[in-house]
């Protein structure tokens, strides 16, 4: 199987859920094409109208939930929801584990700057690195069980404190062409989200049957759907209502105090303002370089092809020169973390290398088919 590469950005066709259609553009370039002809003001007034709707309804609760990080997306959501819209917004965010000093300082500058009331979700450390581990060694996704805190929690979150709007950011099937629920493309609903690309590699349950306490996943698991249309809680998309595009987001989270990252681009980064919150995420995405042939320097350079910032010859050069950067930044603490031995982890990367896409070249590990 040979990687074929979309002729107008840079993404591969390895991508899960992404096509490259007969005339050599990929289904994510396609996604933007349609961008265009969205009527952006008529979908903020549509928005608008169901804030309207939503404000004043719950007393004196909150009546939006917002899932944060501190990272310049999580701070415009909370922006737009609280000062744009004006709805009286609770941010949630998963606490994690090992975070950067940017990422605290982040965090914090923007409950205190935009603010706005923050819940701290920390699910205690002996579960989540055991699920962490298991994810790792057996499913190469070590960051499985941090995505359903995330989402339960934050569904868990508006129940308890019945507020009427869940706001999500980007629907990212929608971004990058993926598998779309009909319903996020109708009306932005989120309501399909645990369906999404992210989940398709195992399940959940089958994945920690018998290993772990089921008395400890409080968080890990979502609520049911039903009790969400029972209490007429919607949850939606942000970027279904406002073009979503990461480096307008940081113009506005500079503004409440959001700083880029102090040294300068991580490995194989092109970016210093990606993902900065946190420091076990890279190594995680690296095994989607190892299974699908691509990650950050692609994802980077695309996001800012679609919008218009960078040529597909300058995305070619960058990506060709970052690809290949180990992230090597946290790896110690990642090893420590999951308790694991140098040697394991470079098992379970050879285990996860796609071997139809990865082959030596003079002894090192290369794509075979490399963009250009
Ligand atoms: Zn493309």
């Amino acid at each position: 199987m040979a990687m074929r590469y979309c002729s107008r950005c840079v993404m591969p066709d390895t991508k899960p859920g992404l096509v490259i259609d007969h005339e050599g553009i990929c289904s994510a370039c396609r996604s933007v094409e349609k961008k265009h002809l969205i009527d952006w003001e008529g979908r903020a007034a549509r928005l608008k109208a169901l804030c309207d709707q939503v404000r004043g309804s719950n007393g004196n609760g909150y009546e939006c939930v917002v899932p944060v990080s501190g990272g310049k997306d999580s701070v415009y959501q909370a922006y737009m929801m609280s000062r744009v819209y004006k709805l009286k917004t609770l941010g949630i965010v998963l606490v994690p584990h090992l975070q950067t000093r940017e990422g605290v300082l982040n965090l914090n500058a923007m409950v205190s700057n935009l603010g706005i009331d923050l819940l701290k979700v920390s699910v205690r450390p002996s579960t989540l690195q055991k699920i962490r581990r298991i994810a790792f060694l057996e499913i190469g996704n070590p960051g499985y069980g941090d995505h359903r805190v995330v989402f339960a929690g934050v569904a868990r979150a508006a129940l308890f404190y019945g507020a009427p709007l869940v706001v999500w950011g980007e629907d990212i099937a929608v971004e990058f062409g993926g598998n779309t629920a009909k319903s996020a493309e109708d009306e932005g609903s989120a309501e399909d989200l645990i369906s999404n690309d992210l989940f398709r590699e195992s399940s959940f349950d089958d994945l920690l049957k018998g290993r772990v306490d089921e008395n400890e996943l409080f968080f890990y698991v979502n609520p049911e759907k039903e009790e969400f249309q029972r209490r007429r809680i919607k949850s939606i998309y942000l970027g279904y209502y406002h073009w979503w595009d990461g480096y307008k987001h940081l113009g506005v989270a500079r503004e409440f105090g959001f700083q880029p990252r102090q040294k300068g681009p991580l490995s194989g980064n092109v970016l210093d303002y990606d993902n900065i919150d946190e420091k076990l995420c890279e190594i995680h995405i690296w095994f989607k370089f190892l299974k699908f042939g691509f990650w950050r320097p692609t994802d980077q350079c695309c996001y800012h092809i679609w919008n218009g910032r960078m040529t597909r010859e300058q995305a070619v050069e960058l990506v060709r020169e970052k690809q290949y950067e180990f992230p090597h930044e946290y790896l110690n603490e990642f090893l420590e973390y999951h308790q694991l031995t140098g040697a394991e982890f470079r098992a379970c990367e050879e285990r996860w290398r796609n071997h139809d896409i990865w082959h030596k070249v003079n002894g090192q590990w290369r794509l075979k088919n490399e963009v250009c």
